[in-house]
């Protein structure tokens, strides 16, 4: 059995108790070692074997796992946030379905959730925005014609973009051509939830160049919207004329 676990985004309490008791008890353990916190392993057995897989391409990785799996090891494989999103396991998945050796996935915090946390903000206000967005601008990674930055940002909701802050000034503007007014409110946050994390607020005019300023060229996130401003209506579940399944209103 191979466990991949989502490390969660930075702060090593961040992981699941059910992703920590995995590493204690690996005796094979990769980790994507470009952002995985190090700190996120202290609880591994001192005999452990661990491999950072950020030297290692997909049939190393497959390899070590296919060792281990064939010795009787239990491995784990330790991915940043949550795998799901931008993890690149769904390859390494497919491989395993090949050889017959099954696995388990234990979610983690992915940043994006890390960054509303940090900045005190909910991505899903009523009156502003219901949807959240995740996505990237294309680099070495191709990004489908119908997702392009312009038609995402049509619809004026919350965005988070991934893999992106390199080109923050092509993206600030390709989100105005796509819709977003000048003004709409942006946050960078990077390295969230780390001890070095850095917020960067503005608008979309002006976050390129405070981002800049700031020296931030990777491991951030960029937000978009208006949730990131104080108007918005008051929710319906709390509302107290409000009847909810548990709660009668008055
Ligand atoms: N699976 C990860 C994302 C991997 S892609 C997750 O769920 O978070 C790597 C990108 O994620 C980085 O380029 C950056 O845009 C973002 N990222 C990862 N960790 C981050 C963090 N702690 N703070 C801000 N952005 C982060």
């Amino acid at each position: 059995m191979i466990y991949f676990i989502g490390a969660g985004p930075g702060d090593p309490e961040l992981i699941t108790v059910k992703g920590k008791r995995l590493i204690g008890e690996a005796d094979i353990i990769i980790y994507a070692g470009s952002l995985v916190n190090p700190q996120v392993l202290s609880g591994a057995k001192p005999e452990a074997e661990i491999y950072n897989s950020a030297t290692m391409n997909l049939e190393e990785v497959l390899n070590v796992m296919k060792r281990g799996v064939a010795e009787g090891k239990r491995v784990v494989r330790v991915h940043t946030g949550d795998p799901s999103i931008y993890g690149a396991h769904r390859e390494q998945m497919v491989e395993l379905d090949k050889l017959g050796i099954p696995y388990e996935i234990v979610p983690g915090v992915s940043s994006f959730l890390a960054a509303a946390a940090s900045l005190k903000k909910e991505y899903t206000l009523p009156g502003v925005s219901q949807t959240v967005i995740l996505t990237r601008m294309e680099g070495r990674t191709a990004v489908p014609e119908r997702e392009q930055i312009e038609a995402l940002a049509a619809h004026q909701a919350t965005m988070v973009i991934f893999l992106s802050v390199g080109e923050i000034e092509t993206l600030s503007e390709r989100l105005q051509a796509g819709g977003y007014p000048a003004d709409t409110p942006a946050a960078v946050v990077y390295k969230a939830s780390w001890e070095d994390q850095k917020i960067v607020t503005g608008t979309l005019t002006d976050i390129a160049e405070k981002v800049k300023e700031a020296g931030i060229r990777k491991t951030a996130l960029v937000t978009v919207g208006r949730f990131l401003g104080d108007t918005f209506e008051l929710s319906k579940l709390y509302d107290a004329h409000f009847t909810t399944e548990f709660r009668k209103g008055v």
